[in-house]
């Protein structure tokens, strides 16, 4: 007997799969969804890891065939442990071979898949912990990351990483962490705080902000709301575990919870309709993809379904009359750097903008060889995700860009802190800043 889906497969904990994978094409089982890969390998050359690696085995069609293997029985996850893992951690979870797949084969969620079975974790053990702490006791995760920045702040962080203590500890993370964070303005995390108070008694809006904007990038949000403002007298929630952590790196039983929780805050207002803006591309592809959560959960399937349909994106709220905040003259490119998929709907809305707001001046990257990898691929992966950022990011060198459009604040992170050696002057505006 061969196998349709993990769920089979991991009979020990089969709620750690999905059942049916939602995909560009319907809804398929995960065995049909694999089967769709005809191996013809049109797909290889847009992959960042295959293009660095040049092995069939780490390629969107390798993986395909490995997952074919599993589920035929042909491989053991017990003995072939070792190289599943290497396997599932190479991927970066960007979706350009859905892109050039002729049938849209789902592979980072094959891949997905594949994690889950072998319920590795990816992350250090201190950031892990940091993270469940975050879906489940989220008083505490804010407690302790409040006390981090503000030990950021009087320069402890930068001590221990130069003194090596923070490796001693097991938090080499933070290391990177510390490189990445951005310095923001006292005046901007006072406007924040204060929009972090604010209640709203009948909003027609709800803003869930990121974490990274929530803890690291004030500037970002308080952009998300002016935006959010235009039309509707927006609500922010803030402090809200959206999943997207449990879904990639965790406990798919977590993810569901997660999303229940957003889906019962929505359902305790009046207009239960009411549109949920996030300001991170990875969460609005996750959001999008809710109901795949519930395909063995009936009273909750009809729900998602819906809230998937209330979710909003910062591109979903621009005027007619969008204005660029100032006038460019150098090259303006978008970074599309997001985990799942490229091809949804704000990406197309924010191309077609920049062409009308910056005409010729707006360049496309089309020679793009990668994106940004997704959050946590370099804790596993570090040399490989230098030379995949470096893929991403030499075209804006090669084309003399001088500022980056980007859609989520973890690519904005993740730009602006690799561009300072190479790109120095380059600007990093977040999409929501592009409503001057
Ligand atoms: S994933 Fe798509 S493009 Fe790649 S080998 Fe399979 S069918 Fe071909
Ligand atoms: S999701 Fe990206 S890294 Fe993974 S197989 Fe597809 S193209 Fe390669």
């Amino acid at each position: 007997m061969n196998y349709d889906s993990f769920c089979e497969l991991n009979f020990k904990n089969p709620k750690q799969h999905l059942s049916v994978l939602e995909t560009p094409l319907g809804m398929r089982s995960f065995g049909q969804s694999v089967a769709f890969c005809n191996r013809c390998g049109l797909c290889l050359q847009s992959c960042p890891f295959y293009l660095l690696s040049l092995e069939e085995t780490f390629s969107p069609r390798g993986y395909n065939q490995a997952i074919r293997f599993l589920l035929k029985k042909v491989l053991s996850p017990i003995r072939s442990r070792k190289k599943l893992q290497e396997l599932s951690v190479s991927c970066t979870l960007c979706g350009r071979c859905m892109q050039a797949c002729p049938g849209q084969v789902p592979t980072p969620q094959h891949i997905l898949e594949l994690r889950r079975l072998l319920d590795k974790r990816f992350l250090p053990f201190t950031l892990y912990f940091l993270m469940r702490l975050h879906s489940k006791h989220p008083k505490i995760f804010y407690t302790l990351a409040r006390l981090g920045l503000s030990l950021r702040r009087i320069g402890v962080i930068k001590l221990l990483r130069f003194s090596g203590l923070s490796c001693l500890i097991g938090m080499r993370w933070m290391n990177q962490l510390d490189r990445m964070i951005p310095r923001s303005s006292k005046n901007a995390r006072k406007q924040w705080k204060e929009l972090l108070q604010t209640k709203e008694e009948a909003p027609s809006l709800i803003y869930i902000p990121s974490l990274e904007t929530e803890l690291f990038l004030p500037e970002i949000g308080i952009n998300m709301w002016k935006l959010a403002c235009i039309n509707h007298r927006p609500a922010l929630w803030a402090h809200t575990p959206t999943g997207l952590f449990e879904y990639v790196y965790g406990n798919l039983r977590e993810a569901r919870k997660q999303v229940k929780k957003i889906i019962e805050q929505v359902d305790t207002l009046d207009k239960k309709e009411i549109p949920v803006l996030t300001d991170s591309i990875d969460v609005y592809n996750f959001f999008k993809q809710a109901a795949s959560l519930f395909e063995d959960y009936p009273q909750w399937k009809e729900r998602a379904v819906q809230f998937a349909q209330q979710v909003v994106f910062a591109t979903d709220l621009f005027p007619e009359d969008l204005k660029a905040p100032t006038p460019f003259t150098t090259p303006v490119a978008l970074e599309y750097g997001a985990l799942f998929s490229r091809q949804t709907k704000p990406f197309q809305t924010i191309e077609q903008k920049l062409h009308t707001l910056f005409a010729e001046n707006f360049v496309q990257c089309r020679d793009r060889q990668a994106d940004l990898p997704a959050f946590g691929y370099s804790f596993y992966a570090k040399d490989k995700a230098t030379q995949i950022r470096a893929l991403a990011l030499r075209p804006l060198e090669n084309q003399h860009v001088g500022t980056v459009v980007v859609l989520s604040g973890w690519a904005m992170m993740e730009v602006s802190c690799k561009k300072k050696k190479t790109l120095p002057s380059l600007k990093v505006l977040h999409v929501a800043q592009l409503n001057g």
